[in-house]
């Protein structure tokens, strides 16, 4: 879909015939300020821009464009007389069209910022999907240990800055070893998958699960104190152990052990959560940890 944005009647009526005819839905605006709404509500694919136009003009529709990250990378072609061109590329217009235009230009210099656009769409799209599966654990679908730690270091300033307390429990199966042994490899894989899928099904929205890497697994829990944290550990331990996991076909108890540490944005809280967990290892695994003198 085409934007043009042309106070003129007459020329909008002229361009809209010649790009219909090439096959583009047209939308127009006969004001800037009209034509930066309708930019952001409608997406287009190229916005057709006059310069001289009441309310705002064609350089203030640009400056608006590019200031906003859902149209600033919708390609600007200016509709001129004998406007300032230079200002309105180095404004960050893609490209121009002299009035009247030539038979042809028109839809030859729209078809190829459409083309940039759509190159430009698929482009972003792979970078987020790079970036998304970058922070994503492949095996259980949870955010990876990157992720994590990215994740908690702005927890951590939040909390520092805010004052909240900020929870972090690390969580490992117990004797997953012996998982693996009994099912296979593929099958302590499905297991890990599903405790993963318990994991994430238990916290609150505002925490964050992640795959520490093997069969351990970290929770982010904003706002919340050690009670807290001990007690949503003891959830964490039923939603797994509570009921037998699939894997390999076979129906099986897996556990965990949790430890888990609160405090402000200063304390290392997974070095502490991993101590509290090897203590609740030592105590004999299945069991929360969560007391700082340990
Ligand atoms: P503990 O109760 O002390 O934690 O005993 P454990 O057997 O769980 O301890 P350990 O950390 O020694 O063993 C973890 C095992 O997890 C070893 C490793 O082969 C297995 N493992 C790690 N990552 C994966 C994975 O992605 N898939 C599967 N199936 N197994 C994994
Ligand atoms: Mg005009
Ligand atoms: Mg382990
Ligand atoms: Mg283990």
């Amino acid at each position: 879909m085409v934007l043009l944005a042309e106070d003129s009647p007459t020329v909008r009526a002229l361009v809209r015939v010649e790009l219909e005819d090439a096959g583009y839905a047209v939308v127009e605006a006969a004001d800037g300020r009209v034509a930066v709404d309708l930019a952001r509500q409608s997406a287009p694919s190229v916005v057709l821009l006059d310069v001289e136009m009441p309310v705002l003009d064609g350089y203030g529709v640009i400056a608006e464009l590019k200031v906003d990250p859902a149209t600033r990378d919708v390609p600007v072609v200016i509709l001129t007389g004998q406007a300032d061109l230079v200002k309105a590329l180095d404004a960050g217009a893609h490209d121009f069209v002299r009035k009247p235009p030539q038979q042809g230009e028109l839809r030859a210099r729209v078809a190829a910022a459409v083309r940039v656009k759509v190159l430009q769409d698929e482009l972003r799209a792979r970078a987020d999907e790079l970036e998304r599966v970058s922070r994503t654990d492949h095996l259980t679908g949870l955010h990876n240990r990157r992720h994590i730690e990215e994740h908690l270091r702005r927890l951590r300033s939040g909390a520092r800055r805010h004052g909240y307390p900020l929870a972090v429990l690390v969580i490992d199966v117990d004797h997953f070893k012996q998982v693996n042994d009994t099912l296979g490899h593929a099958g302590g894989d499905e297991v890990l998958i599903e405790v993963a899928r318990r994991l994430g099904a238990t916290v609150r929205r505002e925490d964050l699960v992640g795959r520490w890497g093997g069969e351990e697994f970290i929770v982010l829990a904003p706002h919340t104190d050690l009670p807290a944290a001990a007690a949503l550990g003891e959830r964490l331990r039923m939603a797994v152990g509570g009921t037998p996991v699939l894997g390999g076909g076979r129906a099986l108890t897996v556990t965990i052990s949790v430890g888990a540490a609160a405090g402000d944005g200063d304390d290392d809280l997974v070095v502490q959560a991993d101590r509290h967990l090897y203590a609740a290892k030592a105590a004999g695994r299945d069991r929360v940890e969560a007391d700082a003198t340990v």
